[in-house]
């Protein structure tokens, strides 16, 4: 969370910095703010609650020269959204100004020392500590603005992204990364610097992913350098990115997430871009084909995952264990960190991010490499953290998503765990021939049925309406649909702030049923497949006999249900195992349209941001 950017050049930095926080914005948008040294060597530091777009109309009359400089855009985790708490935050003298993505967790101590040595502080966040320890160090040591960087942060405790700039020295921005991401650009005598890549991408393709514990001085007139906390110079290396411009854009959609719900069909064919071969029946997934072994002889598989990816987990398990018959655990990644999980290790732990920075996702991942634990990722934006700390893995190739309530990264993410149990079968030889060539056409076809059931967006916009009344909602689904129910629910508080919950549909029994009245809208997920159809019909019995109001989500040609639910949505017959892929279109378009006619910001729901990068 919090999005930072920085330039040093030739140019002007302000429209740099302001284009390049509204691509971060997805990041948070409690407050916004930047730092320059402008023409005049003066270091002026502009900030405000609110948007990016507040932060242009508040430095209308303000001088915005300057051709360096650093800007930071917001999601609080310590002291409340305002204009003290934003950063960037300068030091006592006014000579330094920083901006910090992360938590300093030893914050009050450093702070507490840094009082009786004469030192105030502006505002209730964690991150001013680090300013004034900067400068304090700068001051008590007589040294340089890089090198007391480094100093100061063998004192701290905690994560941070942070670029610090001085008044004095327009020619150098010094940044440092320690658990949450920083990717620095590297342009023709310029430089960029960005929480991902987003920033960037308009001025150079060439960018460097900083590592854990390395602090960056990136001037005018020479390469970035590399430096670890202990003053030891480290090599780098300098990735194209694939990325393009049009893919950070809204492309003629009134928002990114409706944009990113009809991107779907697209992405999924990517996803399975030279790992599906149906002529030749067969699924290649080189992440696992290197890792035979691992996976053939795997005793348990441990999926590690948070809010969506975790819904994507749960439907994972349900396709590994049918299809490969491996034991599969899913868990919080936030809990799986701070207890103490028996791990064994022939046990495979499997991290789901979709931007792969989520930070209690790279705990577990470093929990689990602990342990000696071989570890899987499944991420979406390719260099981040956990790409990089797992052992192998899979990208979803879903392309950047920037709606907050993630949609398409949530399909793509099914997709490889569907690849990846397919895979899984194969090499263990648990599924007949017939049925794998099966499943692989039925896989195949997902993508143009997504097509046919984006179709009902214009019918799901006119019915959404209705319920704009309800302060409740539940989602039903069983088998496979169970964890779809999960992400309709959770879709819709997201991004309404109506209340929702998903249950497997048997479990009502167990205590919603006492919800269920005329006001109560029920959401089925009801597709017509052998295995729980005649369940989920006795269930919409058990709703209407107490007048709750059923909205079913239906095979395309079921009668039975239509003739029961109060509204049907339709999507394609499919392999049950792949429904979700379907199923959860509709309930992603119902939670948009519900939010839209209610007036909220779907893009930017309150008290969310995308990439959660602290705990
Ligand atoms: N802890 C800092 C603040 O609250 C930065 C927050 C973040 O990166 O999410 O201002």
């Amino acid at each position: 969370m919090c999005g930072i950017v920085g330039y040093i050049g030739a140019r002007d930095a302000y429209p740099i910095l302001i284009k390049g926080l509204k691509r971060l914005e997805y990041r948070g948008y409690d407050s916004a703010g930047l730092a320059l040294v402008t023409n005049s060597d003066q270091l002026a530091v502009y900030k405000t609650k609110g948007k990016v777009a507040d932060l242009e109309h508040y430095v209308l009359d303000k001088d915005i020269t300057g051709s360096m400089g650093i800007a930071h855009t917001r999601w609080a985790t310590h002291g409340e959204p305002s204009d003290a708490n934003a950063h960037p935050h300068y030091s006592q003298s006014g000579h330094l100004a920083l901006i910090h993505n992360g938590i300093i967790e030893n914050y009050p101590v450093l702070k507490e020392n840094l009082v009786q040595n004469g030192y105030t502080f502006r505002s209730n966040t964690d991150t001013e500590v680090l300013v004034q320890l900067i400068e304090y160090i700068m001051f008590t040591h007589g040294i340089d603005l890089f090198h007391a960087v480094q100093l100061s942060l063998t004192q701290v405790v905690g994560a941070y992204a942070i670029a610090v700039i001085e008044r004095n020295n327009p020619n150098a921005i010094v940044a440092a990364r320690k658990s949450s991401p920083l990717v620095i650009g590297i342009g023709e005598g310029e430089y960029f610097l960005g929480s991902d890549a987003s920033p960037i991408i308009e001025y150079t393709k060439k960018v460097v992913y900083v590592n854990d514990d390395e602090v960056v001085c990136l001037r005018r007139d020479r390469e970035p350098q590399f430096y670890n906390l202990n003053r030891v110079e480290k090599s780098h290396r300098i990735i194209e990115l694939e990325m393009t411009l049009s893919q950070l854009e809204k492309g003629g959609y009134p928002h990114f997430m409706l944009k990113e719900i009809f991107e779907q069909p697209h992405t999924i064919r990517e996803c399975m871009r030279g790992r599906v071969n149906v002529e030749h029946n067969s699924i290649t997934l080189s992440g696992i084909i290197d890792n035979r072994e691992r996976f053939l002889k795997a005793r348990r598989i441990i999926i590690v995952a948070c809010g969506t990816s975790w819904h994507a987990g749960l439907i994972g398990k349900y396709l590994i264990e049918s299809f490969a018959r491996v034991p599969v655990e899913v868990e919080y990644a936030s809990e799986f960190r701070y207890r103490n999980p028996v791990l064994y290790d022939d046990d495979i732990v499997v991290a789901i991010s979709q931007s792969g920075e989520t930070a209690d996702t790279l705990a577990a991942v470093e929990l689990a490499r602990s342990r000696n634990v071989f570890v899987y990722g499944v991420c979406n934006v390719v260099g981040s953290s956990i790409p990089r700390r797992t052992h192998s893995g899979s990208y979803t190739h879903a392309g950047p998503e920037i709606g907050v309530a993630s949609t398409k990264a949530f399909t793509a993410q099914v997709t490889v765990l569907a690849l990846m149990a397919l895979c899984m079968a194969r090499e263990r030889k648990t599924l007949p021939q017939p049925e794998f060539e099966h499943l692989v056409a039925g896989l195949a076809a997902i993508p143009a049925k997504m097509e046919e059931t984006l179709q009902v967006s214009d019918f799901i916009k006119k019915f959404s309406c209705i319920f704009t009344y309800a302060h409740n909602f539940i989602y039903l689904g069983r088998g496979y649909n169970f964890p779809v129910a999960l992400e309709g629910a959770l879709k819709l508080k997201e991004i309404s702030y109506i209340h929702a919950e998903g249950y497997p549909a048997a479990e009502m029994k167990h205590g919603p049923i006492a919800l269920i009245d005329q006001e109560m809208p029920v959401v089925v997920v009801a597709p017509n497949n052998k295995s729980m159809y005649e369940k989920v019909v006795s269930n919409i019995h058990e709703i209407k006999a107490r007048k709750g109001r059923v909205v079913a989500i239906i095979t395309r040609g079921d009668t039975v249900i239509k003739e029961m639910a109060d509204y049907f949505i339709e999507i394609p017959p499919a392999e049950e195992c792949f429904v979700p892929l379907l199923a959860v279109i509709p309930l992603q378009l119902m939670a948009y349209h519900i939010a839209i006619v209610k007036d909220r910001n779907v893009d930017q729901p309150r008290n969310l941001a995308k990439s959660v990068t602290v705990e």
